[in-house]
Order: C-alpha cells, then sequence, then structure tokens
C-alpha cells in the first residue's frame, strides 16, 4: 500500500486527486463510503470515512496526503518510487506521511471484518505541508454534526511516541510601499528597503527578548517561542531609491502564548514611528502587514481520553512533545482532542533519500491492530 501511495506525485502545488480517488475505490471494494471535501477549485480533495456505527463519534485516524517538494534536492533513489533497501522503505512521504496512511488502510479488511462498537473514522487532507490548509474545510464540515470524532490520533513522524504537544505557526507577509526617486535625492524617494529593515530588526529584537526573557517550556527545543524573516525582497537598481520591499517572517509561539500582542508592536512601529515620516515625503506611502496562515499550538493534557488511549496502545512510558507543527492543533481547537503518533522520524522528513524503517511500520501496525481489538466487540 505504502507503495502505491508514494507513486503518486501530492506534491502539494499538484492537485492530490488521483490518491483520493485511488483510496475511494479502495474502501469501496470494502464496502466502506467515502465523503469527499473539496479546495474552492475542485482539483484537491480531503477524504473522510466511518466504518462501525455511523451514529456516534469515535476514534478518528488522520493524516495528510500531500508532501514537500523534491527540487534541487539530491536523491539517490527515485523519489517517487518506493524502494526497499537494509530494512527500510526509501520515497518521497516514506516518512511524511504516507507510511501510517497505508499501514490505516492495510486495516481496513481487518476493521470491516470485525463488529466495531466504537466507530473509526479515517481523515486523509490535502495542503498540510503549506500551512494546514486543507483540513480547515473538512473540520467546518464535520464540526455541526453529532457524530463527530470524539478524538484523534494524527500519524505525522514521532518514531510512534504519543506527542501531546507542539508549538503553534504564523507565517505573515510585509509589504512596504515607498516612493521612488534618483539616488542622490535621497530626501525626495521614501526607501522601502530601509523601513522594511527597521521593522526586522524589531523582530529580531522581539526574538532575542523571548529568547532570554521567556516564557519557556524545557520540553520544547528550543524552549521558547521564535521568529524568523526567511524571504526578502526590495529595490531595482542601486541609483534608485527603492519604492518595493516585501518580506516574509514566521512567529511559532509556545501553546499558550499569544502573537497579538508582537503584531501590535509591529503595527505600533509602523504607523508611530516609520508612517509619519514616510508619509511626510510621500502621501501615498503604506506599511501593510498581513496574516499569511495560522495553525495552532497543540497541548493536549497528559491525563487526556487520547493521550491515555494512544499511551496504552503504544505500550510506551511518557509522552513527548514535538518540534514540528500538525493539524492536530486545529483538530483540538475544533472540540477533537488529538495527539500525534506514527512510524518514523522527523529527523528523515522533507528531505532527500526520505525513508522509515520496516520495524516502524510493524509497530504502527501493531498499535493499530491493538486499537482495533480495544473498539471491537467481544
Ligand atoms: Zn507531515
Amino acid at each position: 500500500m505504502a507503495k502505491r501511495l508514494i507513486a503518486f506525485d501530492t506534491t502539494s502545488r499538484n492537485s492530490n486527486l488521483a490518491l483520493i480517488e485511488f483510496v475511494r475505490d479502495y474502501l469501496d471494494g470494502y464496502g466502506v463510503k467515502s465523503e469527499l471535501v473539496f479546495d474552492e477549485g475542485g482539483g484537491k480533495a480531503n477524504l473522510y470515512a466511518t466504518i462501525g456505527p455511523q451514529d456516534q463519534g469515535g476514534i478518528m485516524l488522520s493524516g495528510h496526503t500531500d508532501v514537500v517538494p523534491i527540487d534541487d534536492q539530491d536523491w539517490h533513489t527515485e523519489p517517487f518510487q518506493l524502494i526497499e533497501k537494509d530494512d527500510r522503505l526509501y520515497g518521497r512521504g516514506s516518512s511524511d506521511m504516507k507510511s501510517f496512511v497505508a499501514t490505516v488502510l492495510s486495516l481496513v479488511p481487518v476493521l470491516v471484518q470485525r463488529n466495531l462498537r466504537t466507530p473509526v473514522h479515517l481523515s486523509f487532507s490535502y495542503d498540510e505541508e503549506v500551512g494546514c490548509l486543507g483540513v480547515r474545510r473538512l473540520i467546518s464540515v464535520l464540526a455541526g454534526r453529532p457524530n463527530r470524532p470524539r478524538l484523534c490520533i494524527i500519524g505525522e513522524p514521532t518514531m510512534m511516541q504519543v506527542g501531546i504537544g507542539h508549538k503553534g505557526k504564523h507565517t505573515l507577509h510585509c509589504r512596504v510601499h515607498g516612493h521612488e526617486a534618483h539616488s542622490s535625492l535621497v530626501h525626495q524617494g521614501v526607501n522601502a528597503i530601509e523601513a522594511a529593515a527597521e521593522i526586522i530588526a524589531r523582530l529580531k529584537e522581539i526574538a532575542r527578548r523571548k529568547r532570554d526573557h521567556g516564557p519557556f517550556d524545557p520540553d520544547f527545543e528550543p524552549p521558547y517561542s521564535t521568529i524568523h524573516t526567511g524571504l526578502i525582497q526590495g529595490g531595482t537598481a542601486l541609483n534608485i531609491v527603492p519604492r518595493e520591499c516585501t518580506f516574509d517572517f514566521e512567529i511559532r509561539p509556545l501553546p499558550g502564548e499569544d502573537i497579538e500582542p508582537m503584531i501590535a508592536e509591529l503595527r505600533d512601529l509602523a504607523e508611530n514611528r516609520l508612517l509619519p515620516e514616510m508619509r511626510a515625503v510621500q502621501p501615498g506611502t503604506d506599511i501593510v502587514i498581513e496574516e499569511r496562515s495560522s495553525a495552532p499550538a497543540l497541548n493536549t493534557p497528559a491525563d487526556a481520553e487520547v493521550t491515555q488511549l494512544a499511551a496504552a496502545l503504544s505500550g510506551l512510558n511518557g509522552t513527548i512533545k514535538v518540534p514540528f507543527g500538525t493539524e492536530g492543533g486545529l483538530f483540538s481547537a475544533a472540540g477533537i482532542p488529538s495527539i500525534i503518533c506514527g512510524p518514523g522520524s522527523i529527523d528523515q522528513a522533507h528531505k532527500p533519500d526520505e525513508f522509515v524503517a520496516l520495524d516502524q511500520i510493524a509497530r504502527c501496525e501493531a498499535f493499530l491492530q491493538r486499537l482495533i481489538d480495544r473498539v471491537s466487540q467481544r
């Protein structure tokens, strides 16, 4: 099954429909009906299905179907062809996270054979890698339903440990609109790059404050909220005062930390310090800061039902917090408590020669078998 799933090039910029239709037909073959929740253009879809009683909420097994690009990566195997070598499966998405989806699907014959007391829901999303975009539509469809999932296990790679928390991730875009002038007449222009640089310097200042003064959570690496500027573009030539500068930055707050005061500080800098000076030269100049995507942090209590369940199924003591974002924050915020537990390691994700160890898949299979035993009629 992993071989089949990895063969679909579901890089986020592509449609995922070929994979989704394959899964739908596969489930259909076992008499399981799928519901597709499409994106605006109809080129991508989430798939949602329930096995077992339809009139109550059960346990959702959730994964994303998209993968990150292979562009400019030095692969030694064919990325969209699963290769088994040295007790590992190589291929794009092998650890993040098609092996989990494949393991779940491979157990569908068992799931339909058993008489389930508690339903098992399957949720396979699109566009997770580009800001957890796709699953939001599915969540809004499920939100009003009395039989929406009661809890959720997300199979992102944790080496089958139980992950109960991660930071949030907010991506923001800033556009500075200045005014062009000959570079010998700087006083007649408004330098967009310089204004952008002042905002970026403030971002760095806030980042240092978080690093030095917290808040801190020692379960995270690093143990504080982080901010970084990752892209910048501006200017046309050295002898022209630049009119435009844009940059992108991200904030990854610890669970419970509000990013609004940070944004407010930037807006205050823009509105009360930079813009008055800019507009004194040229009234039409502007600074626009907008949030491009936001995925909330995950902070599931150690004594929550879903945590206890996953701990029992994994047979491992203790829980972890993971360094990457997932759809779990969105599910939890929508009233579906979530944990992260899946085969493989995030160390291999997003890299060339991505792989998952076969013993991880075996452990995932055992985990899911125990889940099936638990929700079956005796
Ligand atoms: Zn992932």
